[in-house]
């Protein structure tokens, strides 16, 4: 196709050029486009190397070494153990190897759920559809807060300002129209272009779409956009961190634990250079099974299968750190209309000076009576000042845009206006949720009116006269306060109110003064049916709910009322006038109602709750909400909100409802608790078979573990059981305890002990077994070994469950746990009896050994659950289970 310079022809000649009208496509037409153009989406290429993954298992100092003495063993004849050591070592890399692909490959999988609404004409309507679908010759309307979905030329605008940072890095909003230019323009002087990825700011536009997906202005510049960047979450950085911890206590150990043994063995028997490297085989080998390598692939599998369940609870997750934070999260601050309520208006009641109108009908079905006849500008304003549209498809009623307006226009039709009625909006202030109101100028049969809407305070105080039976008259202050008064009256009814002006213009700019008010339109938005439970869940959860809303006090009020949210209410206008001493008392003294707010209290509620140590999310939908959910600790866009909004929020709920957010914080724990089991469980076993190296040693003992046993014991127990934890059902009381405290540590001090005791009775147990079966003597020393062994499996096995016992998951409820414990019996059983026990140098154990074997395995679980029922339990419970 010939490259044409769209910014340079008439909106009408690009229109022809695409074979297309101001009316649209039809969908047939848009369908075969889709076959010739391809879909409208940017490709983006895997930054997956699975290579580099593989090597990268190796990459960590002590392996360096290991796999050092690995060679030098085998050049001075010291075949069987290197082989052995090297086996395992490839194994373990490949078990790391699939458990990281895994967890990246999903982590990118979820990063490219992300789709993107825009309004379209098909088939002479607007329509809703995925971006996707649209094709060149497309008519597309945009508002503030929408994301331009392919590249366009404007056809008509009203005070439009695009933020094309995206493309061009120029900060400032532009400001655009449908000028044609006619000489050569870089991209960022085109103004009369809209390109792929920018952001309206404000105002609105329809636009010809002339380019789509990789043909783009940003689809262009590369060809690999915002691939899925993997960045490391905050746990998994404090992971890695302790992890290095970890990973130098446990070097310093194996030192002492390679001089110590080295020294012995040379006054004993004089120097020897293949038990030198013997010894520096079961030091490394130690350092190797000590530092819990699975972790970070554990972590990030946990936290990508918690992001997949949220999705299917229609949340979707763009940040993972969030899914931590969720779990800390003791404030939500929730917006009313929308994630409270339905947001699906219908007007009820319709108001003029002193008559009073009852509307039938109910959701968007334009039919239904009218109880009187009143001033019918009073509708038209509804309709002309609107922005929304209503449409019929699939046998139901749809609407494009604000439900405010749509329910305007219903009831427009309702009372039987003329919509085909063909009149020109000629300019427009659109609504902001700062200003609370909306106006147009309209031209109708040559005479120019300015049409205006928006919160009844504020469209009385832009008024001076009123219409009455037909008549303008002064407004005076009482009939001003006998409007305001019934506003309120509809308010504590929870309806939402509209007032409705309008002027004659008499040429200049648009402006909202000396205008003549009409009357109110009241509306009904039902609150959800399921918020109620969800704020009592949230309640019982030790999570504070706080309505932040733009509607009426009243509304506000009888809205919290209705869901169960109590505690004081306050205005925006009281807010503003507030100190921050007076508003942080406020909020400690149960305010959670705020009411008639601006966003930039949004802001400062949360800036004074983060003061006070609270873990805050925030909804929002609106572009000026986006500083609010970028400074909340966890951001959440609705779905039926602004591109902008949910640009800048952690979360987006893909069904708007208050729910969902619950929900997301108890997904949030659990995946929390699953990750603090995964730590838990390879800590504690990793504890033991250090501690049971480093005291053999300190007493004078024999080794009771050799350095191939400590790896093979690392294999099968470490990975699998830790993975299975990923998918675990969460703790019964899981909403039923508080939220973890401010800033705690991965795992808080009662936890921390629990592991280390355990470990400490672990290797109790491991050491007599270790004496009694003869470790002290040479004879008898394979069979010794081949019982601590034996036993360190079983106990790590054991671990798994007393672990899992501290969040009260239920026994059999994990299929996943127990297959890992069964294959990790049944690995350990194919060692033990058949020729694979020559290399390993261990024993089979006969009948007899299982029963002694068994009895070590009881006489640690008895410990256990003494110090775990008389102590931990106990003091875990004083302590409201989480804290620290
Ligand atoms: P929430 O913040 O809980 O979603 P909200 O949707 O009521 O509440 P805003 O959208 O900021 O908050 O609306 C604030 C007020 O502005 C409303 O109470 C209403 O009076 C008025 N208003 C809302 N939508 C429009 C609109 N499209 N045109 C004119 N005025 C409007």
């Amino acid at each position: 196709m010939k490259e044409v310079e769209f910014y340079k022809e008439e909106a009408g000649q690009v229109l022809k050029y695409f074979h297309t009208s101001k009316e649209g496509l039809t969908n047939e037409e848009a369908k075969k486009r889709i076959k010739d153009y391809g879909f409208n989406e940017l490709e983006t290429k895997s930054k997956i190397n699975p290579f580099k993954i593989f090597i990268s298992q190796f990459k960590s100092f002590i392996i360096y070494i290991l796999l050092f003495a690995v060679v030098f063993s085998i050049l001075i004849g010291e075949y069987v153990d290197s082989v052995v050591i090297l086996i395992i070592l490839l194994l373990n890399a490949l078990i790391g190897f699939f458990q990281e692909l895994n967890a990246n490959r999903s982590l990118e999988a979820l990063k490219k759920i992300t789709t993107l609404d825009a309004v379209v004409m098909r088939g002479k309507e607007l329509h809703k559809i995925d971006s996707k679908f649209l094709v060149p010759g497309d008519i597309v309307h945009l508002e503030a807060g929408d994301k331009v979905p392919a590249d366009m030329r404007i056809i008509e605008s009203t005070r439009l300002r695009v933020d094309e940072s995206a493309l061009t890095g120029e900060s400032m909003p532009v400001t655009k129209n449908n000028f044609v230019i006619h000489t050569e323009r870089q991209i960022g002087d085109r103004h009369n272009m809209l390109f792929s990825s920018t952001s309206i700011v404000s105002g609105n536009v329809r636009a010809v779409v002339v380019r789509t997906g990789m043909e783009t202005e940003i689809g262009k510049i590369t060809s690999m956009i915002k691939t899925a960047k993997i960045e490391q979450t905050p746990l998994q950085r404090k992971l890695d961190k302790f992890g290095k911890e970890m990973g130098y206590i446990v070097i310093v150990i194996s030192i002492i634990v390679f001089l110590a043994s080295f020294m012995k063995n040379v006054l004993h028997e004089g120097f020897s250079l293949p038990a030198m490297v013997g010894f520096m085989f079961i030091a490394l080998s130690l350092a190797v099974a000590a530092v819990p390598t699975a972790l970070p692939a554990v972590v990030t599998i946990a936290l990508s299968i918690g992001v997949k369940r949220l999705l299917k609870k229609k949340s979707l997750v763009k940040n993972l750190s969030s899914v931590e934070t969720l779990g800390s999260c003791d404030v939500i601050c929730t917006d009313k209309t929308g994630t409270l309520t339905r947001n699906e208006m219908t007007v009820k009641i319709a108001w003029t000076w002193n008559k009073e109108a009852y509307i039938d009908g109910t959701g968007y079905l334009p039919q239904g009576k009218i109880s009187k006849k009143l001033e019918p500008m009073l509708y038209k304003i509804g309709l002309l000042c609107n922005n929304a549209s209503l449409y019929h498809e699939n046998d139901k009623w749809k609407i494009t845009g604000d439900p405010t307006e749509a329910a305007l226009i219903v009831s427009a039709r309702k009372a039987g206006l003329d919509i085909s009625n063909k009149v020109k909006v000629l300019d427009e202030i659109p609504f902001d949720s700062e200003r609370k109101m909306m106006s147009v100028l309209v031209k109708d049969k040559g005479k120019e009116t300015v049409m205006t809407k928006g919160a009844p305070g504020k469209i009385v105080s832009v008024c001076t006269h009123i219409l009455i039976d037909g008549k303008k008259k002064k407004f005076t202050e009482e009939m001003k306060k006998t409007v305001l008064a019934h506003n309120n009256v509809y308010a504590e009814k929870a309806m939402r109110v509209l007032a409705f002006a309008y002027k004659e213009h008499s040429g200049g700019k648009l402006s909202e003064n000396n205008m003549t008010f009409i009357g109110l339109q009241a509306m009904i938005d039902p609150p959800r049916k399921e918020v109620s439970a969800s704020i009592e869940k949230a309640k019982k959860a030790g999570i504070r709910v706080i309505m932040i809303t733009g509607d009426n006090i009243q509304t506000a009020k009888a809205i919290a009322e209705k869901v169960g949210i109590g505690g004081n209410a306050i205005s925006g206008e009281e807010l503003g006038k507030m100190s921050d001493a007076m508003l942080e008392k406020a909020l400690k003294e149960d305010t959670n109602i705020f009411a008639r707010v601006i966003p930039e209290h949004k802001q400062r509620i949360i800036r004074l709750l983060q003061k006070m140590e609270h873990t805050v999310a925030m909804t929002g939908d609106g572009v000026n909400d986006a500083p609010a959910l970028r400074k909340a600790n966890i951001g959440i866009a609705v779905g039926s909100g602004t591109e902008v909004a949910k640009e800048a929020s952690d979360f987006v709920l893909l069904d708007d409802g208050f729910s969902h957010i619950v929900n997301a914080v108890e997904e949030g724990r659990g995946i929390y608790d699953n990750i603090q089991k995964s730590i838990m469980l390879l800590l504690s076993g990793n504890i033991g078979e250090v501690l049971i190296i480093f005291l053999a040693v300190l007493l004078g003992m024999n080794l009771p573990l050799t350095a191939i046993l400590l790896l093979w014991i690392n294999l099968i127990t470490d990975g699998a059981p830790a993975l299975a934890y990923a998918v675990d059902p969460y703790g019964k009381d899981i909403m039923e305890r508080k939220p973890k405290p401010h800033g705690e540590r991965i795992l808080p001090k009662a936890k921390m002990k629990l592991i280390f005791i355990l470990g400490m009775i672990g290797t109790f147990v491991a050491l007599s077994l270790f004496h009694l079966t003869g470790g002290e003597s040479v004879n008898t020393l394979m069979r010794a070994q081949t019982f601590v062994f034996n036993f360190v499996v079983l106990y790590e096995l054991m671990l798994v469950f007393i672990i899992r016992k501290d969040y009260k998951v239920r026994f059999f409820s994990n299929k996943w746990v127990w297959s890992a414990v069964l294959l990790s019996i049944a690995l350990q059983a194919l060692l033990m009896y058949t020729p694979l026990n020559i290399p390993f140098g261990v024993i089979p154990l006969s009948l007899n050994d299982i029963g002694i074997l068994a009895f070590s395995g009881l006489v640690f679980y008895t410990l256990s659950m003494g110090y775990y029922h008389l102590i931990h339990r106990k003091h875990s419970e004083n302590l409201q289970f989480f804290s620290d």
